[in-house]
Parts: structure tokens; C-alpha cells; sequence
């Protein structure tokens, strides 16, 4: 059985790491909080450190907060990698992923960029979207894991250093994060003119100013509830990943510096909640 190493199993390192088992892969998994990794569930090895996991497997996960933590956690299991191919799932911008990349290249260790697009339900359910830039035969070779935890798979740049798959991650995140931010500031609005924000919903259902992300995060903007999909934090981190992306090409995006803005703000009570709660920073 091909053995994959899943290092973080936060909300989606665990649903990937399920999508992995069902499809009939080995998983070790490894999680700084070793509980978290213990509560993935039955047939998922706990390793007690990154090199740990990495032993023996064919495919080592990363699914990280951010650049830094990536670099730290895989640094230490390099060495021990050579046969092994890393999938860079995390998101961490342009300049984070190229960074990772370089340093895969120092030990001589294959590596995709390979940022998902979905959340905690696709992630469980083995629908993410998959978009991958690096080598095609390495994405050749990785195609079954995207297959196990992916229903579509795009494939965005040839070159082993190329980071198009995290370009066009932060162009997707950009939409989202905007998008959040309008509906939040749209039912404050509503709530404020003693408006019907949940008849604001039920009006544009079904026309072609909804959207399904409209409604689902609209019902946790009214209910003032934000069971964690996507966190906050992670949000609000993508959001100076896009400004910093946009600062290096020389363009501004006003709207992106307020939206990252409120993000911030909501960050500081409600980091852990689900991005809806940004609507808390009006
Ligand atoms: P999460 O549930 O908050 O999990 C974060 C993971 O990172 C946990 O395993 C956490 O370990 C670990 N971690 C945090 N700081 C660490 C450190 N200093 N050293 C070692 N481990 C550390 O986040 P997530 O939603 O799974 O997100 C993971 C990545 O996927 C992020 O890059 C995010 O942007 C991206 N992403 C998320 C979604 C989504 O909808 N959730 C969708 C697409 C992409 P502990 O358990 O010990 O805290």
C-alpha cells in the first residue's frame, strides 16, 4: 500500500487524511497538538514528529498555516525524503511557495505546488479542487492522491519552480475574502435600517444576485453563530498574502485594503470562528 504522511491535521489535514484512507492509502499523521492527530480516527498512524511521519512514505502532505510554519515543520524531514514527492497544500502566496520550493531544491526532494480550493465538507467528502503547478510526470505521479481528495484537478505551470497554482489560489481567495466581507457589511446594513437581512436572502434566492456561498454564509452572519469552515485567522492571513502579491507586481487593491482591514480587526476576538464572523468588525 502507497503510504502518504499528512503533517497538520487541522480541519483539513483531517478530512484529507479520511479522503486518503478511504481510497486505500496508508496515512501517518502528524499534528503539533498530538491529540488532534489521534482523533483523525481509526487506520490513520499518529507519528510523534514530522521526520517520523515522513518514514517509509511516498508523499508527504503539507497543510499548514502559513510559509513559516511549513518550513519549520518540513525542514527536519528533508534529508530523509529522497524518494519521497512533497505536496505544498498549504496556501502561502507567491513568494512563500517559490521559497518552499527553493528549499526542496537544496535536497534534491520533488515538490508540487498544490493549493485546494474548498473547505472543511469537501475536504472530508474528497471533493476539493486541486490546482497544481511543478513537473507534469511528478504531477503525473501524484495524480491518484489528488484523485483521492480532489474531484477536479487543474493543472497551472510546468516549471518545477513555478508557483502559478498559488497565483491563481490568491486570485480565488481574493473573490472570496471580498466577497465575505460585502455580504457581512450588506446585513449590517440591512440590520441597521431595520431592514429583514434573512428577507434580503430568501429575495435574491434563486435570481441571479445570489450565490450558494451567499446563503451559507449569510445564515451564520444572521444567526450571529460561525461554526468553523474556513477560520477567520486564516482568512485574514490570506487577505496580506494578496496585498503582498500585488505589492511585488506594483498594483494596488483598495478594496483588498479594507477588506484585510476588517479581517484584522475580526481576528482579534474571533480568530478561530468561521470567516463569517468578520461581520463582527462592523
Ligand atoms: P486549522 O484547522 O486552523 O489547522 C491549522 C493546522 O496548523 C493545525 O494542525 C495546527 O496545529 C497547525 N499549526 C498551527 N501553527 C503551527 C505551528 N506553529 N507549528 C506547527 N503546526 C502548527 O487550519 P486549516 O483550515 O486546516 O488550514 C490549513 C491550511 O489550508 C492553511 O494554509 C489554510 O489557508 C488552507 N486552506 C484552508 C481551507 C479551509 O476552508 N479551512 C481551505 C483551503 C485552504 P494545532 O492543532 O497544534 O494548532
Amino acid at each position: 500500500m502507497t503510504n502518504v504522511a499528512v503533517l497538520g491535521t487541522g480541519i483539513m489535514g483531517t478530512g484529507v487524511a479520511h479522503s486518503l484512507r478511504r481510497c486505500g492509502f496508508e496515512v501517518s499523521a502528524w499534528n503539533r497538538t498530538p491529540s488532534k492527530a489521534s482523533a483523525v480516527g481509526e487506520g490513520v498512524t499518529v507519528a510523534t514528529s514530522p521526520p517520523d511521519a515522513v518514514d517509509g512514505a511516498s508523499f508527504v502532505i503539507t497543510m499548514l498555516p502559513d510559509s513559516d510554519v511549513v518550513r519549520e515543520v518540513i525542514e527536519p524531514c528533508l534529508a530523509s525524503m529522497s524518494n519521497a514527492l512533497w505536496l505544498q497544500m498549504s496556501t502561502v502566496g507567491i513568494a512563500g511557495s517559490e521559497d518552499l520550493s527553493a528549499l526542496a531544491g537544496k535536497f534534491d526532494v520533488g515538490f508540487l505546488d498544490c493549493p485546494v480550493l474548498g473547505t472543511k465538507q469537501p475536504a472530508e467528502d474528497g471533493t476539493l479542487t486541486v490546482l497544481v503547478s511543478g513537473s507534469s510526470s511528478l504531477a503525473t505521479r501524484a495524480q491518484p492522491v489528488f484523485d483521492a481528495i480532489g474531484s477536479t484537478t487543474h493543472h497551472l505551470g510546468e516549471d518545477a519552480s513555478s508557483s502559478s497554482a498559488s497565483a491563481m489560489k490568491l486570485v480565488v481567495n481574493s473573490w472570496l475574502v471580498e466577497m465575505n466581507a460585502a455580504l457581512a457589511e450588506t446585513i449590517v446594513f440591512a440590520e441597521s435600517i431595520d431592514s429583514s437581512a434573512s428577507k434580503f436572502l430568501e429575495i435574491i434566492d434563486g435570481g441571479p444576485l445570489n450565490s450558494p456561498y451567499a446563503q451559507m454564509k449569510g445564515a451564520m452572519m444572521v444567526k450571529g453563530d460561525y461554526p468553523t469552515s474556513f477560520p477567520l485567522s486564516m482568512a485574514a492571513k490570506d487577505a496580506c498574502l494578496i496585498a503582498e502579491a500585488a505589492r511585488d507586481a506594483g498594483v494596488e487593491l483598495p478594496i483588498n485594503a479594507e477588506t484585510a482591514a476588517l479581517y484584522q480587526r475580526a481576528e482579534r476576538s474571533h480568530g478561530d470562528a468561521d470567516m463569517a464572523a468578520v461581520k463582527t468588525a462592523f
